[in-house]
């Protein structure tokens, strides 16, 4: 493990607070703020090149726009990611940053690389989306750090600024290029609950002036908010991941509360919606998450009522063992279990991964996302408490 502290930089904070912001701004805004400059609107595309897909920050940097145009940005306008409190990259490639952002609360980040050993090979990184997450899934850590806000498109899109500038240290900034080859919006929220800034990130992502990645390298992950997903399907073209986790009402009630507002008929309904009716050329399939829990949801059972579930729904299925947090109340399911369940799927007829577990040194690993949340909801001092009531009722 190489941990590597970072100040915090409370000017870089001011310097935002004080001018504008470029870093976020889609390009009808930035087009829109060249014009109330007095320049022209394509003065947007040069700079988006040089803040997504040079990493510069210095429009003294900017050698395409004019000195004049460098002094009146200098003035009036800042690139400013979120504040890395501190970052760690592991032995096995994976990276995590921590971000304090706006407010003191810490959010966090990873990158994990393929396993191929290839210095451009894949590179995904999982993004956050709020500070904390309001839904309080069983399973998950995050959901028990209660919720504190919505993250910024500047906050969302610099996460991945700055990973790709982790690449670019040393580098003269045209012969720079970002290394992030696939994002997944999976971190710390729920990104369709903070629906406008995920999508105004996404499209950043996704725009050739700005990170230009393929629609299909760019995957949210819902836990089932379904009138926001009919949304999605016709506001942005990317890939669908949903956070399943049980085959059936009762157990998903348990594990994702949220299916007690939005059931498996409505889900599956709007994932298929998803893939049939809004823009069928791209949207081939849906990424379905599903965490094994020793004993909970990983029965041959379990694996035949989800074969049941998705049998109309083109899917692809992804196992991942669950990574236990310091009180949760459930184990991770055996290799065995695993391995016996994805055969089910397989002889099936669906494709089906088991997600490997990386970055164990780092607390990277899903559902590990840990961060500093200043809980609005409370939920963080419910969770102390029922975990002590637990442990006295033990003694
Ligand atoms: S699994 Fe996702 S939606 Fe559920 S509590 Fe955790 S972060 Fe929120």
């Amino acid at each position: 493990m190489n941990k590597i502290p970072v100040i915090t930089s409370a000017e870089q904070s001011d310097q935002a607070a004080k001018k504008v912001n470029l870093l976020g701004m889609s390009k009808d805004e930035l087009s829109a703020f060249f014009v109330s400059l007095g320049e022209k609107p394509f003065r947007a595309t040069q700079v988006m090149k040089w803040i997504y897909q040079f990493g510069v920050t210095d429009f003294f940097e900017m050698t395409n726009i004019s000195k004049k145009l460098q002094h009146k940005l200098h003035e009036v306008a800042c690139v400013v990611p979120p504040t890395v409190k501190y970052k760690e990259f592991s032995q096995d490639g994976t990276r995590k940053w921590v971000f304090e952002v706006a407010g003191g609360s810490l959010v966090e980040t990873v990158l994990i690389p393929a396993d191929d050993g290839k210095q451009f090979g894949r590179k995904t990184l999982c993004i956050s989306s709020q500070v904390g997450c309001a839904l309080d899934c069983s399973f998950c850590s995050t959901g028990k750090q209660g919720f504190e806000r919505d993250l910024t498109p500047s906050e969302i899109i610099g996460q991945l600024w700055v990973a790709n500038q982790s690449y670019m240290e040393n580098v003269p900034p045209t012969e720079r290029e970002n290394r992030v080859t696939n994002v997944v919006m999976m971190g710390m929220g729920e990104p369709l609950l903070n629906y406008n800034p995920v999508v105004a990130a996404m499209s950043l992502m996704l725009d050739d002036h700005a990170f230009g990645l393929s629609k299909r390298r760019v995957t949210l992950s819902t836990s089932g908010v379904v009138p926001k997903m009919y949304d999605l399907a016709k506001d942005i073209d990317v890939a669908l991941a949903i956070s399943l986790h049980a085959p059936n009402d009762e157990l998903r009630n348990e594990l994702v509360p949220i299916n007690k507002k939005y059931p498996l008929k409505d889900l599956i309904k709007a994932a298929k919606s998803y893939v049939y009716d809004e823009n069928p050329r791209h949207k081939k399939h849906i990424t379905i998450e599903y965490v094994m829990l020793a004993g909970v949801n990983d029965s041959d059972e379990h694996a035949h009522q989800l074969v049941d579930l998705l049998k109309d729904l083109p899917s692809k299925i992804n196992l991942i063992p669950f990574n236990p947090f310091p009180h949760a109340p459930y184990g991770r399911s055996s290799n065995n279990r695993i391995h016996a369940f994805s055969h089910i799927l397989n002889q099936a007829g669906f494709v089906c991964t088991i997600r490997q577990t990386r970055g164990d040194d780092i607390d990277a690993a899903c559902g590990q996302l840990v961060g500093q949340v200043a809980d609005r909801t409370r939920r963080a001092k419910k969770w102390q408490e029922s975990i002590q009531k637990r442990q006295s009722h033990h003694e």
